[in-house]
């Protein structure tokens, strides 16, 4: 859950998660449809299904535990060598590195590393400090030592180098450079998208539909709508769209609102409007999507949905 996501974030999912999956054996047996409803708003959902074919492996094939080998453990879909290393060290204290955010900006200072931190020399020079400054015997706590360190001395902004254990042996900091390490690479360009969404009324229920397994946010519940076209009207769009994707004729009703959120990659503002159909004898024929309901308000808690939708729902 901490990956690329911050604590206080993560903090009420992983209670929520615990309370209701606390052990390998629950997860493993709990639908993927549960799974995502309860990590819904994390993001990167690729997490929960790996989470979820790892739990499953790991009943099938283990016996419901984490094997003791760093080979077996980093075969598991979604275990990189940050988490592996984690696993090895901290749960079995044996000697693996391990490195993550707040290690790369330390060693990035400590060694005054001037390649952009996220390029491949850059970390193979760290991973390669990581593993060579390792203390034999004492993975475990030289592991977290070291994120401990970045997590709450070495801070992104303003070190605190006055109180760090460390500063006697810091290169950055001795040549006056520490605010300006780690390198960054050049800036992600976040691209705006606008799209438009409606929420189709027919007797009482709305319609909602199965995104892909493939692409982006695979699997969650999404309402009907898409992409707004050069020199298209959100109104058109969502007409249009309809027909594409379910093969529904519909009329456009009263705007709700326009709904901004920011992925990592994206922004996109919403433009959600109520509907109707043009006329009541009409089926969806699904292209792109893997499945539909009609569902009530109440309802549309049971599935999960991306956080611009869910915002949405917040609306209704
Ligand atoms: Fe970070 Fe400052 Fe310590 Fe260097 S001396 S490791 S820059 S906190």
């Amino acid at each position: 859950m901490l990956q690329q996501t911050q604590v206080n974030t993560v903090l009420p999912y992983y209670s929520r998660w615990m309370e209701r999956f606390p052990d390998v054996g629950s997860v493993a047996a709990a639908s993927e449809e549960e799974l995502l409803r309860h990590w819904e708003g994390l993001g990167y959902y690729a997490r929960v299904r790996n989470i979820h074919t790892m739990a499953k492996i790991l009943v099938e094939e283990f016996g419901g535990e984490l094997p003791n080998d760093h080979r077996k453990v980093s075969d598991f879909p979604g275990i990189g060598p940050y988490t592996a290393g984690a696993i090895m060290s901290l749960a079995f204290g044996k000697d693996f590195p391990t490195v993550d955010g707040n290690v790369e900006r330390l060693f990035s200072r400590l060694f005054n590393i001037k390649t952009p931190i996220k390029e491949k020399d850059a970390q193979v020079q760290v991973w390669k400090l990581a593993r060579d400054l390792l203390p034999h015997g004492k993975a475990r706590h030289f592991n977290q030592a070291m994120m401990d360190l970045g997590a709450t001395v070495c801070l992104p902004r303003n070190p605190h180098c006055i109180e760090c254990p460390l500063s006697n042996l810091c290169e950055s900091c001795r040549l006056g450079v520490a605010d300006q390490r780690p390198v960054r690479g050049a800036k992600k360009v976040v691209s705006p998208l606008e799209v438009a969404v409606g929420i189709l009324l027919s007797d009482g229920k709305m319609i909602i539909q199965k995104r892909s397994p493939s692409g982006l946010m695979p699997h969650l519940w999404e309402f009907p709508g898409g992409k707004i076209q050069r020199g298209e009207s959100p109104e058109k769009a969502l007409v249009r769209e309809f027909f594409e994707e379910l093969e529904l004729k519909i009329c456009v009703l009263d705007k709700i609102a326009t709904i901004r959120h920011n992925y990592t990659a994206f922004r996109v503002d919403l433009y959600a409007y109520y509907c109707r159909l043009e006329d009541d004898n009409q089926e969806p024929v699904l292209h792109g999507a893997v499945d539909f309901r009609w569902v009530t308000r109440e309802e549309l808690d049971q599935y999960a949905f991306p956080a611009a939708n869910r915002k949405l729902i917040r609306l209704l």
